[in-house]
Parts: C-alpha cells; sequence; structure tokens
C-alpha cells in the first residue's frame, strides 16, 4: 500500500514497516480484517496519511476471544514454568531494546510525541516494564493460613491467572500502554486481546511481531486495531472475557463499566485527571517553575496525570507565572522526528479542536493569557502553543474539565492554613496525581497524606518506574498499574482446605 506521506527523516527500516500491508495478530497468525476493512492513520504533523490499518470489528473481536479462550483453557501459557514465562517476557524486553530507535521513529511519527522523548522515555519505559514483570513470574505465591477453627485443617491460597483478559489502551504512550497492560497479565498467565487506540496502532502492531517473534505461543496475545464503538465495545462486553482492564477517558470509562455487567467480569480502569500542583512560598523557586512546567507541558498535556492545576502561594505567585510562562514561550513547535522540536502536534485534528476550544472558552469566561493562547502560528499540522492561563475561578471549564493538552491554569493561594489548601486541590470529581513543591518537610508529608490522589510527588511530577503503583482515587479509575499491586488485577486467590 501506498505511504502518502513518511517524513524522509526516518530511517529505512521504520518506513518499510509504515509501508506494509498491516495485519492484526489473532491466534498465533497475522490476518486482515474479516471484512477486508481498513482505516487511515494520519501524521499527526501534516495532516496526511500515513497508512492504513485492519478495521476489526465484532467478527474479529470474536475471532480472537475464542483464539484467547481456548489458550487459556488448553493452552501451553498459563500451564508453562513460570521462568519460561519470565524468560519469554524478558526476551520480548531485549528485542523492544535492540529496535528503540524504530520503536521511537514509529511513535513519534504516529503520535507526534518528540522522537528524542520517545527514545529517552517510552521505549525504555517499555524494556523495563518488561524486565520487572518478567520477574514477578516466578514470585506469585499464595500464603499458608492458621486457622482458628481447629488444628486438624490445613489452609493455604492459591493466586491463580484470572483467565481472558480484554485490554484496551489510548494514544497518548501508545507502546507503553501496551506494555503497562501487557506485561503484568502475561506474566500471571492470563491470556489477552489487546486493542489499540485507533489514533496511534504503528508501535502496537510493531509489538505484536516482537511478541510472536520471542515465542509468545499462538493466542495468548492477540492484537487488534479498530475504533472504539466498533472493536472497542463488543470486547468489552464479550461473555468469554473474563477481565476488561481499560485505560482512556472517564466517559468511556463508565461505558466499560455497563459493557462489564452482562457476565460480570472485573474490571480495572484508568481514567482522567485533573492534577494539583502546589507551590509554597519557601520552595526552590527553579525547581519548581521548570518542574510544574514540564508537569503540564510533557507530552504535550496529553498525559492522565498532567499537572493542570498550579497554585502558587501569592508572595511567590508572579515569579512562579512568569517563569512557567516564559518556558512556555520559549517550547519550540516542530514536527517530532526534527532534532529541534521541543514538543510536537497534538495527536489528531478532534484532540487539537478540543484544546483550542478550552482555550477559547476560559479566555470568554475572564481568564486571562499569560503565554499560547488559541493560535499556534504553525501552517500545518495539529500543533497546539503551550498556554498559561490565570485569572481563573474554580467553576471555569477550564479549571474542571480534563483539557488533556499543554494547558495550565495558575491559581494563586494565600491559606497559611493546609486544610484550606488541601480542599481546594481536591475540589475535583478526580484523584490521580499530584504535586507539591516545598522544602518544609513537615508540610510535605501532611499535603501527601491530605490530598486524595493515587500519586502524591514531592518536589518532582512525572516520575514513574515499573515499581510504583499508579492509579486513581474517585472518578480516576478503579485499581493500579503497575508495582507489586497490579498483579491483583490478573490474579484470583483461591483458598483450599485440607482436614487432615
Ligand atoms: P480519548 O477520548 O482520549 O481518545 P477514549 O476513552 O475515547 O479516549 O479512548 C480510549 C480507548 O478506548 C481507545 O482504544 C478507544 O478506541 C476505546 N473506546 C472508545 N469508545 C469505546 C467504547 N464505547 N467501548 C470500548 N472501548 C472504547
Amino acid at each position: 500500500m501506498a505511504t502518502l506521506s513518511i517524513d524522509p527523516r526516518v530511517s529505512g527500516r521504520t518506513a518499510d514497516f509504515v509501508a506494509t500491508d498491516h495485519r492484526m495478530l489473532i491466534d498465533g497468525r497475522f490476518v486482515p480484517a474479516a471484512s477486508g476493512k481498513t482505516f487511515p492513520v494520519y501524521n499527526p504533523a501534516t495532516g496526511e496519511i500515513l497508512t492504513h490499518v485492519p478495521e476489526a470489528e465484532a467478527e474479529d473481536v470474536n475471532r480472537a476471544v475464542l483464539a484467547a479462550r481456548r489458550a487459556f483453557d488448553e493452552g501451553p501459557w498459563p500451564r508453562m514454568a513460570p521462568s519460561e514465562r519470565g524468560r519469554i517476557l524478558w526476551k520480548i524486553a531485549d528485542l523492544i531494546e535492540q529496535h528503540t530507535d524504530e520503536f521511537a521513529e514509529l511513535e513519534s511519527l504516529d503520535n507526534g510525541k518528540p522522537f528524542a522523548v520517545a527514545r529517552v522515555a517510552d521505549v525504555p519505559l517499555t524494556v523495563d516494564m518488561f524486565r520487572y514483570m518478567a520477574g514477578w513470574a516466578t514470585k506469585i505465591s499464595g500464603k499458608t493460613l492458621p486457622l482458628s477453627a481447629g488444628y486438624d485443617f490445613h489452609s493455604y491460597t492459591l493466586r491463580e491467572p484470572i483467565g481472558v483478559v480484554a485490554q484496551i489502551i489510548p494514544w497518548n504512550f501508545p507502546l507503553l500502554m501496551a506494555a503497562w497492560k501487557l506485561a503484568p497479565a502475561l506474566a500471571c498467565g492470563c491470556t489477552v486481546i489487546l486493542k489499540l487506540a485507533e489514533q496511534t496502532p504503528l508501535t502496537g502492531l510493531r509489538l505484536a511481531q516482537v511478541m510472536d517473534e520471542a515465542g509468545v505461543p499462538a493466542g495468548a496475545v492477540n492484537v487488534l486495531t479498530g475504533f472504539g464503538e466498533g472493536a472497542g465495545a463488543p470486547l468489552a462486553a464479550h461473555d468469554l472475557v473474563d477481565k476488561v482492564a481499560f485505560t482512556g477517558s472517564t466517559e468511556v470509562g463508565k461505558l466499560i463499566v455497563k459493557a462489564a455487567a452482562g457476565n460480570l467480569k472485573k474490571v480495572t480502569l484508568e481514567l482522567g485527571g485533573k492534577s494539583p500542583a502546589i507551590v509554597f512560598p519557601d520552595a526552590k523557586i527553579d525547581q519548581a517553575v521548570s518542574g510544574t512546567a514540564s508537569a503540564i507541558f510533557f507530552n504535550h498535556g496529553q498525559c492522565c496525570c498532567a499537572g493542570s492545576r498550579l497554585y502558587i502561594h501569592e508572595k511567590v505567585f508572579d515569579q512562579v507565572v512568569e517563569g512557567v510562562s516564559n518556558i512556555a514561550s520559549d517550547i519550540k513547535l516542530a514536527p517530532g522526528l526534527d532534532p529541534s522540536c521541543q514538543m510536537g502536534p497534538l495527536v489528531s485534528d478532534e484532540q487539537y479542536r478540543k484544546v483550542v476550544s478550552y482555550i477559547e472558552s476560559g479566555i470568554a469566561e475572564g481568564a486571562r493569557v499569560q503565554a499560547g493562547g488559541p493560535v499556534s502560528g504553525v501552517e500545518r499540522g495539529y500543533f497546539v502553543r503551550p498556554t498559561v492561563l490565570t485569572n481563573t475561578n474554580p467553576r471555569m471549564k477550564v479549571v474542571q474539565e480534563e483539557i488533556f493538552g499543554p494547558v495550565v491554569c495558575a491559581v494563586p493561594f494565600g491559606d497559611k492554613d493546609v486544610d484550606a489548601i488541601l480542599k481546594r486541590a481536591n475540589d475535583t470529581v478526580f484523584g490521580l496525581a499530584s504535586s507539591v513543591w516545598t522544602q518544609d518537610l513537615s508540610m510535605a508529608h501532611k499535603v501527601a497524606r491530605g490530598i486524595r490522589a493515587g500519586t502524591v510527588w514531592v518536589n518532582c511530577h512525572n516520575v514513574f518506574d515499573a515499581s510504583l503503583p499508579f492509579g486513581g482515587y474517585k472518578q480516576s479509575g478503579w485499581g493500579r498499574e503497575m508495582g507489586e499491586e497490579v498483579l491483583n488485577n490478573y490474579l484470583e486467590t483461591k483458598a483450599v482446605t485440607v482436614a487432615l
């Protein structure tokens, strides 16, 4: 299939992959959609079509679920020695690492993020996730339990894979989100149907090849490309699926819960956020300025944990706003593969329009633009300038709703009382992440306790590690990803009691 707009900077290998006749992985074979339908994938830096991928619909979903069901009920993956599963996960990590540049190029081309960022963040974090979970494969175990019912019993628990898992992921970190989902499920011995985001399927399709090459048996992992309604919805509703793990918007998260009700499949959700970053007057100001700027502008603000509400003590408000605004104004917008790129385009036309309309609504409601604004000045592609708004109030849409773009609302506070600051920080339906900027240890820990969110960073933001659990309070989700905790998402506990 002809590729229409491959960036001339990409390597031959990446260009060849983009140009291939893309196939989905179902039951160990690379196949087109049953209907033969495909849909276009766009280059967000130009708005042009990069390539086409299969459009999975209910029939393809059903084939993939039957394959995963068979692989779970009869296949080798859940029955394999844990060390062998660990070895295969480690091999996946090695193969991704060997192709770091290729994965980073593909991610940059498809998602729009800077190549340099994909190379130092997305790809290595993906590799780490597979290695970390490779280690867990041999360490999943139950307990022996002393019963008060009497001495003549021997009781223990078994931790068993939950079964067939449907995984639905978003477009902001396409490869990394696939790893966050696949690696723990596979370590636990589950079989998987992964649906990639329709905007960014390319690294997931390349990962499917890598997993096949690493020796994942037929049906243990199935990878689908398709839309939310056409492929995601039938997958979330399928009766032969035991569990659905979803990352995306809170709105779709609620649809997933309803879809899962038919067979009461287990559900975990990693959803939206409106994370506060709180700067106290004793913070190291340079650190707070660069840290809170990167909290919102990293990945173009397309992070569920972006620090999009910036609360700054009034004593340092002007200084911090000026510093963050200067950083915003200096950021160079360019296609992700341009070596000078500091911020690429947003992922899609839809996302571009949504973010611009939020900026416009903030201005219409009285917010003041300190940097950026609705006009990017870039001729083509879905570019939005990093934007700093002040003079907002707590009921404005820009303050309450998740924008998922490089837009921050800076709000002064004068309260000495920690409770009042916490009340403001917690005044949101979300509870995913937060950061606190202070040199006062006691204040840092008090705020860390008081914030209703799954992550608190102190004098840093957006620090991720395969060992750190990540997930949301309130409407930011159910369950945790990563760390030992994620294993709970993919395991059942069985209690065995033997009368002696
Ligand atoms: P965004 O709005 O940021 O694109 P979404 O929550 O819409 O995030 O999408 C995240 C993932 O959920 C994507 O893979 C998308 O295809 C999928 N999705 C969207 N709608 C549904 C749905 N009704 N059921 C299942 N999956 C869906």
